[in-house]
């Protein structure tokens, strides 16, 4: 009974001690930087030292509003060098907290101009501009790509210009501010860049006209990203036997729910738009079919339509794929990683937690 007195006191002493030592300005101090410290080590881990094809789900989201997820963008590395696939809302800040190198990214690669897949263009090309990127940022994409740059240039004149001046030509160049655009030609339709090959590809995502898909082979290990799109059969001649294949994928038993009590309450323009966006994107059933009809190593979903937010919403997202598919897909969350090591047929599936 007294042992267990004794404990007590102590442990209040010890509380009241610790609540007393946070008051501390100098504690907090030495704590903050040791904090500060451990998430500046972070960048390390992500990726393995050998040789690989990686990417990681830099967002996961469709338009549909998630506080934990961005919209759709997913960073590739190949060897050493840095590619983005789209570049959402909140995917650059995603990247900025994982710390990857963006002193390295090569360019950055639109499936199509919708706000979902390039909002965040301004903040990656800050940011990247920060880290130390040797040129103007390099941007491939879809006929429109030059508007787009020219007219972020144009909105974020006075913020480069006052960036320049106050830190200086030395941290921010102004010669390699802005962006290159390059509009991608169908009748060319692989990017060479050594042992790197990215081909690009029209996908079904009308009316959007052209809408892409993208193909990286690097070293005899391949990744595939449809983009927006319903079936399509320039995806499937794109993707056979890849390795690792990402598809948006729509739930249309949750949109059928959402769109029901939209249309309940009589809001008519939610009503519509949950109309109109089931012929935009393909189901997560069709989606499985079509892993399976390419022989996809792996099926990582992605712009999910609507991402699920509880066990239950999961339940009803991935309803009837372990059908079509008993293994090798998943769906992803934003830190989500596959790892191609090459020379192998490993597929290495991760998570990053932030
Ligand atoms: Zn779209
Ligand atoms: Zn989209």
């Amino acid at each position: 009974m007294k042992f267990i007195k004794y404990l007590l006191i102590s442990l209040v002493l010890l509380g009241g001690l610790s609540f007393g030592l946070f008051q501390i300005t100098g504690v907090q101090d030495f704590l903050t930087k040791r904090a500060v410290q451990q998430q500046m080590q972070q960048q390390e881990s992500i990726f393995p030292e050998d040789d690989a094809l990686s990417a990681i789900v830099c967002g996961s989201r469709s338009p549909f509003p998630d506080r934990d997820r961005a919209e759709a963008c997913i960073l590739i590395k190949a060897g050493a060098d840095f590619y983005v696939v789209d570049i959402g809302a909140g995917s650059a800040m995603n990247l900025q907290m994982w710390q990857i190198d963006l002193s390295k990214l090569k360019g950055v690669l639109l499936t199509h101009l919708h706000s979902d897949h390039m909002s965040d263009l301004p903040g990656l090309h800050f940011n990247s501009w920060l880290a130390g990127r040797p040129s103007k940022l390099k941007v491939y994409g879809p006929e429109g790509v030059e508007n787009l740059t020219q007219g972020f240039e144009q909105a974020y004149s006075l913020d480069t210009k006052f960036r320049v001046e106050h830190h200086g030509e030395g941290i921010l160049p102004l010669s390699v501010a802005g962006y290159e655009p390059i509009t991608l030609n169908p009748d060319n339709p692989i990017i060479d860049k050594g042992d790197l090959k990215i081909t690009f590809f029209k996908v079904n995502h009308e009316p959007i006209e052209p809408a892409l898909g993208f193909r990286f082979d690097y070293k005899g290990r391949s990744i595939v990203i449809s983009g927006d799109t319903l079936y399509s059969e320039n995806l499937v001649k794109n993707s056979m036997g890849v390795d690792v294949l990402f598809h948006d994928a729509i739930s249309l038993d949750t949109v059928h729910a959402i769109r029901d009590v939209a249309y309940e309450q009589g809001n008519k323009t939610l009503t519509k738009i949950l109309d109109d966006i089931q012929t935009y994107h393909e189901n997560t059933i069709r989606v499985a079919e079509l892993a399976n009809e390419v022989d996809a190593g792996y099926l990582i979903y992605y712009h999910l339509i609507p991402a699920p937010r509880t066990d239950l919403a999961e339940t009803v997202f991935t309803r009837g794929i372990n059908d079509v598919r008993s293994e090798n897909w998943t769906l992803s969350k934003d830190g989500t990683i596959v790892i191609l090591p090459v020379g192998t047929d490993e597929i290495i599936l991760n998570s990053l937690d932030f």
